[in-house]
Formats: structure tokens, sequence, C-alpha cells
């Protein structure tokens, strides 16, 4: 009975040529998502708000779960669409709206009506009490509440006529897109697919980055990076996956620098290469899945070595959560069962026994040092014989 939805959207802090910006991108995220459904749908815009109307058979459930993924949307409303067939019509289609989509006994209601038609013979507050003396004499059990009612029945006279009562809550935040782009660094494990997941909530658009390390790293662990991109992208669209090939970086640091800050040493080579293909792409930051203590190689001093490095912002959305809080959240967005596969990540072959957890960045530099005369050519040809892929729902 539903063919359509009408989209809510928070408009706080959202106003002139912003709030144009928001809304265009909304639309845009609204369209991916419904792509992805059977049928066929139109979504439009009209006087403030944001519809979608099937145009063709749909499945309902399908349809809200893809729209839930859409950042932005703070309620999904079913729609009821009718022709305007006159009033006598219109109060019989509310009555039946009523007992099926509200056959609970003994509810508050009220109607409000909206005119955005304005030859409609009845005026908003004509429609609220005749709608609402209709509703009531087919539904004694019922009563009217205009402060608090526990049913807000919607009635919209436009071209066609809308009724609604329903809200489905939506996932919040900022549409994708309307706030710039930034860099993931992406690997394998629980963490990094949520902390795209998050800023990305935000409104910013995101590509990534993964440094394998051929054969060290397979590439079903590959593969898997390729699946978190694909399943964090149903939130953000298309991302762009720079595949970097790391291993000859990382052997050469294995030979050169002491064990101990291999960890930390290949870290801020990793930092420095997201930072240059940010900078090419049009990315305004880094963002990763560190949180504070959860390894050696995130403890403050191990931070403040990977982060002097790059002169971009580097978000860290998961910095003060726990790893249970993290793992609810992959949970809640579908990434957790992949990231739990156990192929190995790249780090996790050359990890030293004894990682130090309080790196002296003076002596990290000095290290650093012993790279000086291949460095640069692995990270160019690194660079150069870099993988993008296009990874989408
Ligand atoms: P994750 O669960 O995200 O893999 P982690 O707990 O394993 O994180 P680390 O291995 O210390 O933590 O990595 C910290 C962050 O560095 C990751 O969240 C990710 O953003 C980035 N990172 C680590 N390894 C890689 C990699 N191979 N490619 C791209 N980014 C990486
Ligand atoms: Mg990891």
């Amino acid at each position: 009975m539903f063919t359509a939805f009408l989209i809510k959207y928070a408009e706080i802090g959202v106003k002139g040529k912003n709030r144009y910006i928001f809304e265009e991108a909304l639309v845009k995220q609204i369209k991916y998502a419904v792509k992805r459904c059977q049928g066929e749908f139109r979504v439009a815009r009209t006087q403030g708000r944001i519809y979608v109307d099937a145009l063709s058979e749909f499945d309902f459930d399908e349809v809200v779960d893809n729209l839930k993924t859409v950042f932005g949307i703070s309620g999904i409303c079913p729609v009821v669409c009718l022709e305007d067939e006159g009033f006598e019509e219109l109060g019989r289609a509310v009555v039946k709206y009523m007992e099926e989509t509200h056959p609970e006994k003994n509810h508050s209601f009220k109607v409000h009506a909206r005119r955005a038609r304005k030859n409609y013979p009845l005026s908003s507050m004509e429609l609220n009490t005749e709608l609402g003396g209709i509703i009531l004499a087919a539904r004694p059990d019922m009563r009217v509440d205009v402060h608090n009612p526990e049913i807000l029945l919607s009635v919209e006279i436009r071209e066609k006529i809308y009724l609604y009562s329903r809200t489905i809550p939506g996932p919040g935040g900022m549409p994708v897109g309307s706030g710039g782009k930034a860099m993931l660094l992406l690997s394998g494990g629980i963490d990094s697919p949520v902390a795209g997941y998050m800023i990305a909530k935000r409104g910013v658009k995101i590509d990534a980055v993964y440094f394998h390390a051929p054969p060290y790293t397979s590439e079903r662990a590959k593969q898997k990076v390729v699946d978190l991109a694909r399943q964090v992208s149903r939130f953000t669209g298309p991302i762009y996956l720079h595949v970097i090939n790391f291993t000859d970086l990382q052997l050469y640091i294995y030979e050169k620098c002491p064990h101990e800050e291999l960890t930390i040493i290949m870290r801020r080579y990793m930092m420095r290469i997201a930072e240059h293909i940010a900078g090419e792409t049009e990315c305004l930051g880094l963002i990763t899945g560190e949180s504070i203590g959860q390894v050696a190689s995130q403890t403050l001093p191990s931070l403040a070595a990977t982060n002097e490095v790059c002169a971009m912002p580097v978000y860290r959305p998961l910095i003060g959560l726990d790893k249970q809080e993290i793992v609810d959240i992959a949970e809640r967005i579908g990434t957790y069962e992949t990231s739990i596969l156990p192929y190995e990540d790249c780090c996790t072959i050359f990890v030293a026994k004894h990682p130090v957890t309080k790196p002296n960045t003076e002596r990290i530099r000095r290290h650093e040092k012993n790279l000086e005369e291949r460095i640069d050519e692995l990270v160019d040809t690194a660079l150069r014989n870099e993988e993008v892929l296009v990874v989408h729902r």
C-alpha cells in the first residue's frame, strides 16, 4: 500500500548556500541507495522536502534497509499516495489508512493537513477538523489529542494526496559529499572500516589506501580489504581504493633499522605515502582506526611518532573508544564478520617480539637516516605501481 517515502532530515545549522549543498548531496546519496533495490524510483526535491516515489513494484523492507544507510536522513516516513478524487473519497481513504496502519485500540491522534496545492477546496484547518471527525465516527475507540497525540496523521495535498504517520529512524549525520573528502588507511582489521564509517557519517567522502606485502600477505588478505571497502561503500558511495605494494619498503626497513622500531617506522612510511596520495586526490585529511593504548603502536608516544611525519590533519574517530565499543559498531554496520577472517595483515609478519611502546622520536629519526640511500626510490616505485580499484555496492 505504501508507494512513496518522505525523507526527513535535520536542518539545524544548514542554512542558505550550505543547505543547497546539503540537499543536493542527500538526493545524490538517496539515488545511490535506491539504485541497488529492485524496482524503479524517482527521487525528487520539492518545497524543502525530499520524496522517494516508487514507479514500479518494490520490496518495502529492502528499500527501508537501504535508505537507512544514507547519512543525513533523520527519519523515513512510508507514504500512501492517492489520486485526488474528491473529499468524500479522501475521507474513506483516511479511515482505511488508519485501520490498516494503526489497528491498535484506544490511541489518541491528531490530523495535520498541509494544503500545498492552493486550489484545493478545503483549507488546512478545515481538513483537520473534517477528517478528524470522520476518523472519530469510524473509530469510536480513538480520541483527539492536539498537544501530545500518539498518532500524528499528516495529510499533504499536492498534485496527489500523501498520507503518512509513521517515522522509521534514519542514521542521522550529514550526507556524504557535503563535507569534502579524506583518505582512509584501510587495513583488514576491525577498526579502520569503523573509522571510515564514522567520518563518512559527518558528510565526508572517503577514498582509501591499503598497503599490502605480497608474498608475505596473500591475495586473500587483499580481497578481504576490498570486501571491507565494499561494505563501507554502502554508506559512503563508491570508494577509490589505492593498493600500494609495500614489500620492498618493509624489507628494506627490516634490514636497516632496529627490529623493535620496525612497526613504528613502517607506520611512519604508511602515513607519508597516504598523505602523498591524499594530496593528489583532493583529500583534506587522513583517517586511521587508532585508539589509545590498544597496541604498542598506539600509545601516546607511538601516536606522536606516527603523527609527526605528516602535515595533513589525521582524524582518529576511535581514539577514545574501547575495543568492545568498536566491535559493537562493526557488527551494526556489517563489517565485523569480514574483519575477523584470519588472513594475516601486513604488519603481523614482521612484528618484533617486543616492539617499543615508548618510542623516542629523536632515535627514530636517527634510525630512519639509515634508509637514506634507497628509500626515496622505493617510495617512488611503490607510488608508481599503485593499483586503483573503484569499489562499490
Ligand atoms: P585495524 O583493526 O584497523 O587493522 P589495528 O588495531 O590492527 O587496526 P594497527 O595495525 O596498529 O591497528 O593499525 C593502526 C591503523 O593504521 C589502522 O587502523 C589503519 O588505519 C592503519 N593501517 C594499519 N595497517 C594498514 C595497512 N596494511 N594498510 C592500510 N592502513 C593500515
Ligand atoms: Mg591492523
